[in-house]
């Protein structure tokens, strides 16, 4: 089965429009400080979804040569600006950047994509706060596509802040029994082989093959990886797991648009908290 995402986020940004359209536009920032190309192709594709649904979008771009404390005032300029409802954090950051000092320069109250570390503690001790959005993402796919999460293995690759970790928090919340696989797991093939609910977000593109997956398993790609003719990849062969896998997310059109979709909603919910 092809858990395609395009459906779902397709459903999310209507819901958002409609929202949007009863009330004063809310407003996102995104505060980039990279030259980096495919950062700035998501940040105008970011811009370009939050324009379709009525949402204003305004790019703070800081420059490669930002630094710690450049990024952090910005982030405190956003955090006493009531007019700006949600923010989000490009990466990646500059090198010498403190991504942990500057995550806690965003306002917990704009801060939609869950980046400042207090959001993930509220998060993991059941207080109100945005999830990083491609963690929320792959449970979102998961229970649109009708996969059973209580109860059943998962095994996340990957223990980022920005996504395996919050993702294992969010798969536990709802029952699931979860296993974090990281770049020192010993046999990663055997453990992974256990997951009846198998997500990757190791950023290495074709890591997990069919050998790594047990037959019939649920496979989440969160991976994504441009490649020379202009497209995108992920972290999983799909070619080899296609064939083991029971069902598998596309790279690009699963995890990916569901995130923006989310992104969205979290800056819409945002603005009308504070209305
Ligand atoms: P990250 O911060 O680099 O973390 C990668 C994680 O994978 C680390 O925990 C690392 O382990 C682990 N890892 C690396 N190599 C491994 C290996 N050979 N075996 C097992 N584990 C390994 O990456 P990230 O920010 O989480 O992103 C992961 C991927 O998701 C990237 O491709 C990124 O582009 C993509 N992504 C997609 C979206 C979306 O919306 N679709 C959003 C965010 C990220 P250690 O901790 O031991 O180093």
């Amino acid at each position: 089965m092809n858990l395609s995402g395009r459906e779902l986020a397709a459903t999310i940004r209507a819901d958002v429009a409609a929202r949007v359209a009863q009330g004063p536009a809310p407003k996102l920032a995104i505060v980039t400080a990279t030259a980096d190309e495919a950062s700035a192709w998501y940040v105008r594709s970011l811009a370009t979804a939050a324009g379709k649904v009525g949402i204003t979008c305004e790019v703070v771009d800081l420059g490669p040569a930002a630094d710690t404390a450049t990024i952090t005032d910005a982030l405190r300029g956003l955090a006493a600006d009531p007019g700006t409802h949600g923010v989000i954090l490009q990466t990646p950051l500059p090198a010498g950047v403190d991504a942990r000092e500057v995550a806690l320069a965003i306002d917990p109250a704009q801060d939609v994509d869950g980046a400042n570390p207090e959001s993930l503690g509220r998060l993991v001790c059941g207080l109100p706060a945005y999830p990083p959005a491609t963690a929320e993402a792959v449970v979102a796919l998961l229970d649109h596509h009708g996969v059973p999460v209580e109860g059943r293995e998962a095994v996340v690759v990957g223990r980022s802040t920005v996504v395996g970790k919050p993702l294992a928090h969010l798969l536990l919340d709802r029952d699931a029994t979860v296993t974090v696989c990281h770049s020192r797991t010993a046999d990663l093939a055997a453990v992974t082989r256990r997951a009846e609910i198998l997500v990757v977000a190791v950023g290495r593109a074709g890591l997990i093959r069919a050998g790594h997956v047990a037959p019939g398993a649920t496979v989440i790609d969160v991976g994504t990886h441009p490649t020379a003719d202009g497209g995108l990849v992920g972290d999983v062969d799909a070619d080899s797991v296609a064939g083991v896998a029971g069902a598998l997310s596309p790279v690009p059109g699963g995890v990916g648009p569901v995130t923006t979709a989310l992104l969205l909603r979290h800056t819409l919910d945002a603005a009308r908290a504070r209305a």
